[in-house]
């Protein structure tokens, strides 16, 4: 299963692909994580990502596109994958068109999950996420049993840089303007299937269980 996760930041989409990687053990592609592991290795790559992810911009197209394409070339991919938060503009979509059609690669579907502003502002605040496994929390709606600790695998729990209200502000803006065009883009081709994902999590992943079922 080759599947694309959609949607703005604290969508839900990191927390529902770690169900999708439980279920069908699949690689999870997330470039926010990759640049994340980067920056915390130190490396070029890492610092460069830096600026940007702290101001809440994107990583320029090339650098992204070029740690994707190296990615996808890795051989757990052969068995399917999903991409968490790529593409996000139509640069990208464009290039990883040209990417699955070079690896012979058919995508499932587009899952775009949606949810209000107000509430992806309030999911951003309380975001906690483990240092050691990279799970994701929330203070309020999904909290972890024991207060900064994370249930998995007992790391500690922290605050990314970029959930500060300016940086989260910013960051949906971005989205606006960038990586919404992609709705209709993918639309356009047949693949996009949208999810309410102000739901209980239980219930989002039924609906992008469903809506990846052939027939739907
Ligand atoms: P994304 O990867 O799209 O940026 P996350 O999966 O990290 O989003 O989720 C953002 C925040 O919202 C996290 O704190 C997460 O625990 C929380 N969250 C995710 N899904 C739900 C949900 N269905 N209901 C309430 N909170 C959620
Ligand atoms: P995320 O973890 O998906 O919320 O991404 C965190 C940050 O990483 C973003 O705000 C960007 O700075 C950077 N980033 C992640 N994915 C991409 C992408 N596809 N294109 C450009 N920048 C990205």
């Amino acid at each position: 299963m080759n599947v694309i996760f959609m949607g703005p930041p604290g969508a839900g989409k990191g927390t529902q692909a770690e169900k999708i990687v439980d279920k069908f053990q699949i690689p999870h592609i997330s470039t926010g994580d990759m640049f994340r592991a980067a920056l915390e290795a130190k490396t070029p790559l890492g610092l460069k990502a830096k600026e940007y992810m702290d101001a809440g911009a994107l990583v320029p197209d090339d650098v992204t596109i070029g740690i994707v394409e190296e990615r996808l070339g890795q051989d757990d991919c052969k068995k399917g994958f999903l991409l968490d938060g790529f593409p996000r503009t139509v640069a990208q979509a464009d290039a990883l068109t040209g990417l699955l059609e070079k690896l012979k690669v058919r995508m499932q579907g587009v899952l775009n999950i949606e949810v209000d502003e107000a509430v992806l502002l309030s999911r951003l605040a309380g975001r906690r996420i483990c240092q050691k496994c990279g799970v994701s929390y929330h203070m309020v709606f999904i909290p972890p049993v024991k207060e900064g600790v994370c249930d998995k695998c007992g790391g500690d729990l922290y605050q990314r840089n970029d959930d500060s209200l300016e940086t989260a502000k910013k960051r949906l803006g971005v989205y606006h303007q960038q990586t919404q065009p992609l709705i209709s883009y993918y639309q356009k081709k047949g693949l996009l299937k949208s999810i309410q994902g102000d739901q209980a999590t239980d219930k989002v992943f039924e609906d992008i269980l469903v809506s990846l079922a052939p027939d739907s």
